[in-house]
């Protein structure tokens, strides 16, 4: 199970999560959605730590970390937390200059110091599960943006995280392309893989999500299973912006 409670974050004095509180199940797939500007991203990165929240408790797992204004937070911490997520970014992010079996086995072979020759075979059957193992050895500019995320998904996959966050993941590619990625993703769903993504992709979220947050100026103004938040939301400030989306 993953939890955040009360999780706070300011930058300067700009209160950009204002105190959310959400419960991610195990084996589930949780969307964010909600206005540009609402904390989405932030929320995400909350979670791997790449911000620090100001205030609130992160748990994932068995692995809880209290964060308090002011406080000291210890690197081995932030790291034992973020080696329990794997992270999928809107533009890829992969490195340019390691072919695509090269990126997902980076993080093995630096951070978990796996042998080479054993971060490569798990590496090549992620590649295998993505639909990408034929272009193993290829660089990443000779990739379409679907196929270069679905490496990117194969990376994140590679540390076993107990959960893949993904920050808009088919937002930077064409429909064509997105439904590769959405395929992919609906397939991991399918096999149990616990996720959470923030995304404006209505066909993605309704797809594979089933539970929906709605984040509106950093807070949740209403969560619940997927077929009531896109159905039936009982806000209006949901249900307009939910309209916006179809
Ligand atoms: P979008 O739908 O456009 O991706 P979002 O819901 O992901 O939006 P965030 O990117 O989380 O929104 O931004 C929430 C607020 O936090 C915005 O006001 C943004 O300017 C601010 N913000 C985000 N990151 C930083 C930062 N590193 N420093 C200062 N302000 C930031
Ligand atoms: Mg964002």
């Amino acid at each position: 199970m993953i939890g955040l409670t009360n999780i706070e974050k300011r930058f300067g004095d700009n209160l950009v999560l204002k105190g959310v509180t959400v419960t991610i199940d195990e084996g589930s797939v949780t969307a964010l959605v909600g206005p540009s500007g609402g904390g989405k991203s932030t929320l995400l990165r909350c979670i791997n730590l790449l911000e620090i929240p100001t205030s609130g408790t992160v748990r994932i797992g068995d692995e809880t970390l209290e964060f308090r204004p002011g406080g000291k937070v210890a690197a081995r911490d932030i790291q034992r937390l973020r080696l329990q997520t794997g992270m999928v970014f809107q533009n890829f992010q992969l490195f340019p200059h390691r072919t695509a079996i090269e990126n997902v086995m980076e993080g093995l072979v630096t951070v978990l110091k796996w042998p080479t020759e054993r971060a490569r075979e798990r590496a090549l059957a992620l590649l295998e599960k993505v639909g990408m193992a034929h272009k193993a050895d290829a660089w990443p500019a000779t990739l379409s943006g679907g196929q270069q995320q679905r490496v990117a998904i194969a990376r994140a996959l590679a540390p076993s995280p107990k959960v893949l966050l993904c920050d808009e993941p088919t937002s930077a590619l064409d429909p064509e392309l997105a439904q590769e990625v959405v395929d992919v993703l609906g397939k991991l769903a399918s096999e149990g893989t616990t996720m959470v993504m923030a995304t404006h992709d209505l066909r993605l979220a309704s797809k594979i999500a089933q539970e929906v947050v709605f984040l509106d100026a950093g807070v949740v103004v209403e969560k619940g299973p997927a077929a009531v938040l896109f159905g039936n939301p009982e806000h209006q400030r949901t249900k307009r912006f939910i309209a916006t989306l179809k």
